[in-house]
């Protein structure tokens, strides 16, 4: 496996794969890899010839108040992670090699980042949407791997790489749980023993709203307030957002219909964790 730090490294060996006709699929993470992330590395190994995870916490999708000096970092435990799925090359740069000094060009993506984190997160989506596509130009995959477990960025990069024309296949993979449930995120190890404990109260959230909806409940109203409900009973807990939305467009929805997305953003302390479930009527 090979690890560099420069766009001129990687093309150099995106363009011998090439020529050697070789498949290349992407998994671009922020690192501090888990089991959620390397999911989508065998995702990857399955269907192309070479995998490359990127590892770069993006300085523009973080807001000014927000984490991106405390993001947790491990370059030699993301290596080993890389090496135990048979990840080809690992692309670590500097925030200074993907942003010069008079960096100016962006990518929005308009209407479905009004909602969800979006509207939460001012900018963090453009921050993501022009990450991407400048690692999507860097690495030139076949295929990109993300998961489903940041829903609206799932949405978004789907739109973005239809709307703009890239041709490379956007591949969305299940959310990777704990034993009890918590979806698997770098930021749960920012969380105290009992604040860790705290977590499960959103997976027991979307347990209860399933269950609901299992025994025929459709009103979005109903069901946000048993979730809510759940979550409220956990002090450590603060609801960010329970939205339920349609899960083409994004819209709010009032009644569960056919295809929709129910998302959440809670604060355990201050820890703000997401996690989502998509109800597709058979
Ligand atoms: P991040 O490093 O948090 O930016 O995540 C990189 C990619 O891994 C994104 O496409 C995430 O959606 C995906 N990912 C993160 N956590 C999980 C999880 N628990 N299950 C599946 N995919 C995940």
């Amino acid at each position: 496996m090979n690890v560099v730090t420069t766009i001129k490294q990687v093309r150099e060996q995106v363009k011998v794969w090439r020529q050697a006709g070789y498949s290349i699929g992407l998994v671009p993470t922020m690192g501090f890899l888990h089991e959620g992330h390397q999911s989508l590395m065998a995702a990857a190994k399955k269907d192309n010839q070479k995998v490359i995870v990127t590892i770069f916490v993006n300085p523009i999708q973080f807001g000014p108040s927000e984490d991106l000096d405390s993001y947790p970092r491990d370059l030699e435990r993301d290596k080993v992670a890389c090496e135990q799925m048979g990840v080809d090359l690992i692309f670590h740069p500097t925030a200074s090699e993907m942003y010069m000094p008079n960096f100016s060009s962006y990518v929005d993506v308009n209407n479905l980042t009004d909602a969800l984190c979006g509207k939460r997160r001012p900018g963090h989506f453009k921050g993501v949407c022009t990450v991407v596509t400048k690692l999507f130009n860097i690495t030139q995959p076949d295929r990109a791997y993300f998961g489903q477990k940041d829903a609206q960025q799932l949405a978004v990069i789907k739109r973005m790489v239809s709307d703009l024309n890239f041709d490379i296949d956007i591949i969305g993979c299940p959310i990777v749980r704990e034993a009890d449930g918590l979806a698997k995120s770098s930021r749960n190890s920012y969380l105290s023993e009992s604040e860790r404990k705290a977590a499960v109260c959103l997976y027991q959230a979307i347990e209860c709203a399933k269950e609901m909806i299992k025994q025929g409940e459709k009103s979005v109203t109903v069901i946000k307030k048993a979730m809510d409900d759940v979550i409220s009973n956990q002090p450590l807990a603060k609801i960010d957002y329970i939205e339920f939305v349609d899960l083409a467009s994004l819209a709010s929805i009032n009644m569960l219909a056919k295809d929709s997305l129910c998302a959440l953003a809670v604060y355990i302390g201050k820890t703000r964790l997401i996690d989502n479930f998509i109800y597709q009527q058979q």
